[in-house]
């Protein structure tokens, strides 16, 4: 990795932005990913698997197939700003307007016959499936999403059903989630007429590990003081670990990209020059105004350092051993899968290891399974923890959802929060953490 410039902070004006260079590596990977994608479509010798995004699709690929995930394209539907286009085609096929955006975008830009990746890339769209394999584990719209599909294509629908809300992860729901990937395994075999090499899937478990394990250690650079790395740049550079999954590739990306993140440690090179406070994000991004948001942050010198959504594919480690134990208990421990005690746990120990300043959360209207701000937790964090919060509300994907001038100005309104309270003692916190605006925000701890 060559060296960089130390960063200049000046004293006056904007901040100058250092950009990552492993970005043009990730362009070029996804390219590949994509243009395979395609081509294993077309080629009647080769066959494509849809996955949920934290599903079993080590499986899929120690099976040979090609796999696409659908969320991936809800995102880019969302970036694009297409999302709002294709909804109502959704809508019209009889799915809730407020179901998971995602699900809807995708599922209205395959009726409305249109898809980003014509322009991004020159294909057609998402590759047609052979067979589509969903995990409960995140939620039960992806079931339905996928159905959709499955219906569309007349091919078979598989699925994988943990036990949801968990505490404590025991010895049975693991024994239970690898009967199901068991079931799964037989039920693929005997319809394709294939047969899973264990000692493959072994050696896919191990690549999907150790990519997971080096974008945890990614996101763990975020811990220096400047973070070299935010969660505006995560959720750019995770497409790998939820891509590439099992792959050589992705695991020869999060080297390139670590090595880069430490040379900036080792240099003091932060993503936001002159880092004044530090924020974590709990929820799904808000994908059409990813641009607005993270130059907001970078203007008010607010380094978003942490958040729930990168950390969902930073899975424990695989030792060696049963390769579907790893799978069954990898699947039931991600954090859109726990109950809510478990999850506060999780979120303290990540705000203190971060070192953050304020809790942003983020009420995306069409996911109540990744909005953890409707029961409560702002609030009890707040009072536990002292740290002010803000929730913002808005959606993954529909932009009809989100008011990016009101969201501004709250966020800008938190910020002469966390400055008032690094200046001094500071009066009681607001009672609800939704009214931080800049008429009546106070901060400090409860
Ligand atoms: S977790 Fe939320 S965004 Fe993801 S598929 Fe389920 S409902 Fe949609």
């Amino acid at each position: 990795m060559s060296g960089q410039a130390k960063q200049e902070t000046p004293a006056r004006g904007r901040p100058t932005r250092v950009e990552i260079a492993a970005q043009h590596r990730l362009r070029e990977l996804l390219r590949e990913y994509f243009l395979d994608l395609d081509a294993a479509a077309k080629d009647p010798r080769r066959r494509v698997a849809w996955c949920t995004s934290v599903g079993p699709c080590e499986i899929l690929v120690a099976m040979g197939f090609a796999t696409a995930f659908p969320e991936n394209h809800g995102a880019l539907l969302g970036v694009r700003r297409l999302s709002h286009r294709f909804i109502p085609y959704a809508v019209s096929a009889g799915y809730c307007a407020e179901s998971c955006s995602y699900m809807n975008a995708d599922i209205g830009a395959a009726l409305a016959g249109q898809s980003p990746l014509r322009d991004s890339y020159g294909i057609d769209g998402p590759p047609r499936p052979d067979l589509l394999v969903y995990s409960t584990n995140q939620c039960r719209e992806v079931q339905d999403w996928f159905s959709f599909f499955g219906r569309r294509h007349g091919v078979p629908v598989l699925g994988v059903r943990p036990p949801r809300q968990l505490g404590a992860v025991t010895a049975a729901h693991v024994a239970f989630v690898r009967g199901e990937l068991l079931r799964l395994i037989e039920q693929i075999e005997a319809h394709f007429g294939l047969k899973l090499d264990m000692g493959r899937l072994e050696e896919t478990v191990a690549l999907s590990s150790r990519a997971s394990a080096l974008w945890r250690e990614v996101l763990e650079t975020a811990r220096a003081r400047p973070a070299p790395f935010s969660f505006w740049d995560g959720v750019i550079h995770m497409a790998p670990v939820i891509l590439l999954r099992g792959s050589p590739a992705a695991v020869a990306y999060y080297e390139l990209l670590l090595a880069e993140m430490r040379q900036r440690v080792r240099e003091g090179v932060g993503a936001v020059p002159g880092e004044r406070f530090r924020i974590y994000w709990e929820g799904m991004p808000v994908w059409p105004r990813i641009r607005e948001l993270s130059e907001k942050f970078f203007e008010l010198r607010a380094a978003v350092v942490a958040s729930t959504y990168c950390n969902s594919w930073a899975f424990e480690p695989y030792a060696g051993g049963d390769p579907l134990e790893w799978m069954a208990r990898t699947s039931i421990e991600i954090f859109i899968n726990r109950d809510e005690p478990t999850k506060e746990a999780f979120l303290v120990e990540l705000f203190e290891r971060f070192g953050v300043d304020g809790v942003i959360f983020h009420n995306a209207r069409t996911c109540p399974n990744n909005s953890n701000s409707r029961f409560g937790m702002p609030a009890r964090l707040r009072e536990q923890r002292g740290l002010p919060v803000l929730v913002i509300d808005g959606d993954l994907s529909d932009q009809r959802f989100f008011s990016t001038a009101q969201t501004l100005t709250n966020v800008e309104a938190f910020c002469e929060q966390l400055e008032q309270i690094q200046a001094g003692p500071q009066p009681r916190l607001p009672a609800n953490p939704r009214a931080a605006t800049a008429a009546n925000v106070a901060g400090g701890p409860a």
